[in-house]
């Protein structure tokens, strides 16, 4: 398994900040000084692979890892490879974060995170593009839906060798992820878009990118969720 690292530097975007945080105009300067602070430091991360996929029965194997799910089954259909992937604000955001006392601070520092996530989201995405050749890219990811649940986090993990620790990410025993600014998925490709969005019935969620489809619930054979509340979505953090 050949692993491949990203860091990159965040170059930031004030203005979209200020108003992405609701800062307002009293408290700018105060929110500038945060801002450079975090723009001195911010190294935000990521590793991918690629792996072989194929299929038997109810089950996906990626690089010989068994996964039992509906949305993989149906989404890596037909591909002989998908690249499995996790990214994250760095340590360094994360760690300057907690040793900050005041909330309001600490809100704008993992504001400032989220968006460098965000950015290295994008680069990564790039950068699976560049090296394998691959064209439309898709993901998937644990615990925004049901039926790709949080604790598939572990085998993911492991696909992924000891490149998640290399960028000081760590997976806790609930299978969430420190620093709390990261994320993890499985890119495919495919010529359609995909979104998990439209699988979630969520109602009022902020980081919606398709509206939820009963059709495409009855397409990938999946019962529409009374109760559901997704574990962990990171669709914020995706490109
Ligand atoms: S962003 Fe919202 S609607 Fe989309 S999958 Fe996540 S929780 Fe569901």
């Amino acid at each position: 398994m050949e692993l491949h690292y990203i860091s990159i530097r965040y170059e930031g975007d004030f203005d979209a900040l200020v108003k992405r945080l609701h800062v307002n105009g009293d408290c700018e300067d105060e929110f500038r000084d945060v801002y450079e602070d975090c723009l001195k430091i911010a190294c935000p991360k990521g590793v991918f692979t690629e792996c072989a996929a194929s299929q038997e029965g109810s089950f996906s194997f990626i690089g010989g890892k068994r996964f039992e799910s509906r949305v993989l089954l149906r989404n890596f259909e037909g591909l002989s490879r998908v690249f499995p992937y996790v990214i994250s604000c760095g340590r360094e955001l994360y760690d300057f974060a907690r040793a900050t006392e005041d909330p309001l601070y600490r809100f704008w520092i993992d504001g400032i995170s989220e968006a460098a996530l965000r950015a290295v989201g994008l680069r990564l995405r790039q950068a699976v593009q560049e090296t394998y050749g691959a064209g439309h890219l898709n993901s998937v990811n644990p615990g925004s839906l049901r039926d790709f649940p949080l604790s598939c986090q572990r085998p993911l993990f492991d696909l992924l060798g000891e490149g998640p620790d290399k960028i000081g990410l760590e997976l806790t025993p609930t299978f969430l992820m420190l620093p709390y600014k990261s994320g993890s998925g499985i890119y495919f490709e495919a010529e359609a878009r995909y979104e998990n969005c439209m699988l979630c019935p969520r109602a009022n969620c902020p980081g919606r990118r398709m509206p939820y489809s009963e059709d495409m619930m009855a397409a990938y054979g999946l019962e529409p969720p009374k109760d559901f509340e997704p574990e962990a979505c990171r669709n914020a953090a995706r490109a």
